[in-house]
């Protein structure tokens, strides 16, 4: 006889631990991760683990506000560490962004985040070593800063497995079993299991895996950089976690005297919008996705995963509608232009970017 599985979250990142933990919680009873490897050894173990609310657009911010939630709260809400560190942070822009900057931060404050523009001579107050000549405003968020992916994910699949969810590791899916517009259950290296509804939350291999059903999306892996600086002696204190816009670059501390660095206009699985994949895919009744993160995936995931899992129990009234995230969006004519972005990429790509 099969296995089986009210729902089966593939990938056991920090995406896949939130969905299953929120499953759980909304009284699913029989769900299963399968992960590949082990957990958190996707871009979850390598992310930098920012933890901040700036984004551009009001959704994707009130993702990382309802999730910020969790992370101060940690162990009232989940149990465990999730290692959130308080820097406050800061975002710059080039000055020909400074008007988009200030109708972010008035959007930001219009949802509830606590931010404030400040004048390049109040950034130097706050932190003398940020070069803050070649820019007009920044925005400031005082109570943001890092958390640590690795404890975040195994905190939320504690917290999920105390709920009856189940991890199974070294676990490949390897195809899908359907029938017309149903998931019937996986194929996996170890058998084949039955599944009333999959989610796939497989990070960057999830268009390869979305592939076997035929199904393209124009997501693309692109390769991102950090390094770990010592600082010089006279820089010793912690700093603050720092979004540079002029050149393209983040700085946070790491441990004593320590400065993690990411940077490139180059980030892992990027979207052709700049926005995530989220909810219903396409063509099937009952497969569910999270993918195409654009690098800032960890910092939202909480608030992410009780938002797919209220999408699969059906919730009438979810705390964050994400319809305007669904995958299906790229064959709608319906992908999210973003009037207030920064980048200077063409919204609209159809081919991976260079
Ligand atoms: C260097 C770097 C820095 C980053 N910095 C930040 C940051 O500062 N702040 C922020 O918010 N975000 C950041 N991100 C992005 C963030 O880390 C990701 O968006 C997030 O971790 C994605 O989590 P996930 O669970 O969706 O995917 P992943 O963590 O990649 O997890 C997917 C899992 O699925 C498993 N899997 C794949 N295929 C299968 C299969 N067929 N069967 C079974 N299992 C499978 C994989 O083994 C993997 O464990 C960064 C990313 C990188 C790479």
């Amino acid at each position: 006889m099969h296995e089986t599985a009210d729902v089966v979250v593939i990938g056991a990142g920090v995406n896949g631990a939130s969905l299953a933990y929120h499953l759980a919680l909304l009284g699913v009873r029989r769900v299963l991760v399968l992960e590949k490897k082990v957990a958190a050894t996707g871009a979850t173990g390598l992310s930098s683990g920012l933890v901040r609310m700036h984004y551009t657009n009001e959704v994707e911010a009130s993702l990382a506000l309802s999730s910020y939630a969790y992370f101060r709260n940690w162990a009232d809400m989940i149990g465990g560490e999730c290692g959130f560190t308080e820097t406050g942070f800061i975002r710059t822009v080039a000055p020909r962004n400074t008007e988009k900057l200030r109708a972010n931060v008035a959007m930001l404050q219009g949802i509830g985040v606590e931010t404030y523009l400040i004048t390049p001579g109040e950034l130097h107050d706050l932190a003398p070593n940020i070069w803050a000549e070649d820019i007009l405003l920044a925005a400031y968020e005082p109570h943001s800063g890092y958390a640590d992916p690795t404890a975040t994910t195994l905190s939320l699949l504690d917290a999920a497995r105390q709920r009856g969810v189940q991890l199974r590791q070294h676990v490949e899916v390897q195809g899908f079993l359907t029938k017309g517009e149903r998931i019937l259950g996986v194929q996996t290296s170890e058998g084949v299991i039955e599944a009333g509804t999959v989610a796939c939350a497989t990070g960057g291999w999830t268009m390869e895996l979305l592939q076997k059903l035929g199904l393209k999306f124009p997501v693309w892996n692109i390769r991102h950089q950090v390094a770990i600086l010592r600082r010089p002696g006279e820089a010793q204190a912690d700093h603050m976690t720092y979004i540079d816009g002029v050149l393209d670059v983040y700085y946070r501390p790491d441990s004593p005297g320590l400065t993690l660095v990411g940077g490139g206009a180059m980030i892992f699985a990027v979207s052709a919008d700049l926005h995530p994949l989220l909810g219903p895919v396409p063509g099937y009744e009952n497969l569910y996705a999270i993918f195409g993160c654009n690098g800032t995936g960890f910092k939202t995931a909480p608030a992410v995963g009780k938002a797919l899992a209220e999408q699969i129990t059906g919730a009438s009234e979810p705390e964050i509608p994400i319809t305007s995230l669904r995958p299906a969006r790229y064959f709608e004519q319906a992908t999210i232009h973003d009037p207030n972005g920064y980048s200077d990429r063409p919204q609209e790509h159809t081919e991976p970017p260079q």
